[in-house]
Parts: structure tokens; sequence; C-alpha cells
């Protein structure tokens, strides 16, 4: 097929793979862990789990440089798991959705706050604070080949140095397997999709010239530089 002009398939490495992962989309888990959900005024803890999606080329990798995003003055760090999809399918069950995982890795949910909160006081989508340019930084995946499912583990973030974010995975209010079973009762899932699954409490600004790490225990690390 000819084509007026070039355009790059969104992708991952693969830790232990020559080949890389395509990514097709990425569906966000809106509120996933009880901390997180006090820190942010007035949500309901019951609530059954949403879902919005970042645009395929907003992926950042390890080690890269996050421009600050403009229009915004208070843009923040969530640290994520996130859910690398291998086959797809829809109305998928819980029981048997980890077979539908490839693997995991660990990501940044970045935010303009300042515009996401307009956007919740106005009723108005949320694509301005949460699906701007460069707005889901994404380590390298790692086969569940290699390391299973994991259902704990420390996940955490720390901007220059100082810990900024410290929880667990088994915090998360809704299971890997859940949350797949949910998001496919809306969308059907296929091969390349990615989902973040949500950030423990701990969630705050960066500015030019931090250096944002993080990672998640036993599976990956993150460092992006803010510029
Ligand atoms: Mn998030």
């Amino acid at each position: 097929m000819d084509f007026i002009f070039p355009l790059q398939q969104v992708s991952l490495p693969i830790v232990g793979d020559q080949k890389r992962f395509p990514v097709r989309r990425i569906y966000c888990v809106g509120r996933n862990y009880l901390d997180h959900i006090r820190e942010t005024a007035g949500a309901d803890e019951r609530e059954p789990p949403f879902f919005f999606q970042k645009p395929t080329d907003a992926i950042l990798e390890n080690g890269g440089e996050f421009p600050y995003p403009p229009l915004s003055e208070k843009t923040h760090h969530e640290i994520e798991l996130v859910v690398a999809i291998g086959t797809g399918g829809k109305e998928i069950e819980a029981e048997n959705a980890l077979d539908h995982v490839f693997g995991y890795t660990v990501g940044i949910d970045m935010t303009r706050r300042d515009l996401q909160g307009v956007a919740k006081e106005m009723r108005r989508p949320w694509e301005a604070g949460k699906s701007f340019d460069h707005a889901a930084p994404c380590s390298a995946i790692v086969p569940a080949a290699d390391i299973g499912h994991p259902q704990g583990g420390r996940i955490w973030l720390a901007v220059n140095g100082e810990i900024r974010q410290d929880g667990d995975l088994a915090q998360q209010i809704w299971s890997v397997p859940e949350s797949i079973a949910h998001l496919t009762t809306l969308f059907e899932l296929a091969p390349g999709d990615l989902i973040m699954t949500g950030t423990p409490a701990g969630v705050g600004s960066v500015n030019r010239g931090d250096k944002v790490t993080g990672g998640i225990a036993g599976i990956a690390d993150i460092e992006i530089t803010v510029v």
C-alpha cells in the first residue's frame, strides 16, 4: 500500500527480546486506590471503575525528556502499573483475563491537573487534562512468561530523589483481572492495547528540570526528565 506520507507505528521495547511491542490503544483506569480517591475530594469510593484513553503517540520512552505541557501550571505525576494485552476479546471473564495479558511495565499518567479540574467543574471531557502530547511515559514491557502475574509489590515515585508516592499493587480496588472484565464490557480489547491501572496516593506537581524516577518492585523502573 502506498501512503502520501509515512506514519510510524508506536511501539515499546520488550525486555529480553529484540522485537518490539506495537501499541494500539492506551486505556486508563480512573480511580483505583482508596488513598488516592481520598486525596481527590468528593469521589465515591464504591462506584464501579471508569475508563478514559490517551492517544497512542503520547508514549514517551523510559529515559526520555518530558516537555512541560502548555497552558498548565499544575502538571502532576501518577505512577501506574501498565498491563500489555497480547490477545484480545470482549466480555472477558475475570477468571480468564490473565490469559490475555502479554506482560507488564510501569508508566506515568501525566496529568494537567488544573485543566482536568476545569473539565470536571464544567462537565467537559478530560482530554485537555489527560491526553496531551508526551502524557504517557512508559518503560519497556516485561513478559508475563518471565515474571508471572504480580498481585502485589511496592509501587513508588520520587521527584529529585524525594519519595512522593509509595504504595503497593495489593491496594488496588479493582485487580487487573477485574479491570479487564469491566473494560471489555465497554470495548473489545485487541493485541497491542495497554491498560494503565490507576495510581496510589501522593500525586503532585512536577517542574522543569525535575528528575522523576519510579518503579514497581519485580517489574520495572522508569526515569524521565522534565524540560
Ligand atoms: Mn491515573
